[in-house]
């Protein structure tokens, strides 16, 4: 179950240090939004928007983000999808499901940025490039995630 079931969206600069419970917070200088896990738990949910990572919508009003929130590093292991300010829970996911999606986007955002972490032949060419995997898991391992709290 979760705790809020909808969330403020407040536009930012930088993100405060304490995060208001149902408050999320974007921050286009460093495309990024951030919220307090909306199960209750309050813990940091940080998503990077980013074309392989999250894409967020916003009609004036309400915001949408895409692909679902999956807290899979935090406690709670949380689930759910951002939908014109709702908070709409989603279907747990085991251990390997998740395994297998952060393998899919690690492969997705190699093949964005073109810069695989090991490197593998180069596909044929009449290959077709699947979509990119949505993208779950969160990310610390930016600087633009320092620099945000500055
Ligand atoms: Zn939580």
């Amino acid at each position: 179950m979760l705790k809020h079931t909808e969330l403020e969206p407040r536009f930012v600069k930088g993100v405060p240090r304490e995060l208001e419970p149902g408050v999320l917070y974007v921050s286009m200088e460093y495309a990024t939004v951030v919220h307090g896990c909306c199960c209750g738990c309050g813990l940091e949910v940080v998503t990077q928007l980013s074309p392989t990572h999250w894409e967020l919508n916003f009609d004036g009003e309400a915001i949408s983000l895409w692909p679902s929130v999956g807290n899979w590093n935090l406690p709670c292991r949380s689930h759910y999808v951002v939908r014109k300010n709702k908070v709409l829970e989603a279907e747990p996911w085991s251990q390997s499901r998740v395994r297998a999606a952060q393998h899919r986007e690690q492969e997705a955002r190699d093949r964005y940025y073109g810069q695989p972490r090991t490197p593998t032949p180069p596909a044929p060419a009449a290959l077709p490039i699947s979509k990119p995997a949505p993208a779950r898991r969160r990310s610390y391992s930016f600087s633009w995630f320092t620099d945000l709290f500055k």
